[in-house]
């Protein structure tokens, strides 16, 4: 149970501990990208008792909810924002699926927009 644990333990919480190498901007980025985050996670998968990467792993993915990719932020559990946004498609198939619909809607309705805008301008259309 959540409340049991000893979260004074946390990796992230010990003297010493830069606490933006948990928030640091450049997370986003793909696998292999950030080497802050990388830093981070290491810490978190290396030096963090199990039951509190796991139930801060569960927390994060709780207050998160249906966030997409660009609403998540940080390291939690030792996973970044695209391996949570994964693991929360992979155990929401069916919402993952409606928002990237949506977001591919979007993308087409903001090409239209921009295609429309050079139009407009004189500038030839792209592909
Ligand atoms: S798993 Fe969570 S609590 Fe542990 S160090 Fe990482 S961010 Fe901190």
């Amino acid at each position: 149970m959540a409340s049991d644990l000893d979260w004074s333990l946390a990796a992230c919480r010990q003297p010493g501990a830069d606490p933006d190498l948990w928030h640091d901007a450049s997370d986003i980025q793909p696998p292999g990208t950030g080497h802050r985050v990388s830093q981070a996670a290491r810490i978190c998968l290396s030096d963090c008792p199990a039951a509190l990467q796991a139930a801060c792993l569960r927390q994060a993915l709780a207050d998160e909810g249906d966030r997409s990719l660009d609403g998540r932020f940080g390291v939690f559990g030792g996973a970044n924002p695209r391996e949570r946004y994964e693991l929360w498609a992979r155990l929401n198939p069916a919402r993952a699926a409606a928002m990237e619909a949506r977001s591919r809607q979007i993308a087409r309705s903001r090409a239209a927009v921009a295609a429309a805008r050079a139009t407009t301008v004189g500038l030839p259309a792209t592909a």
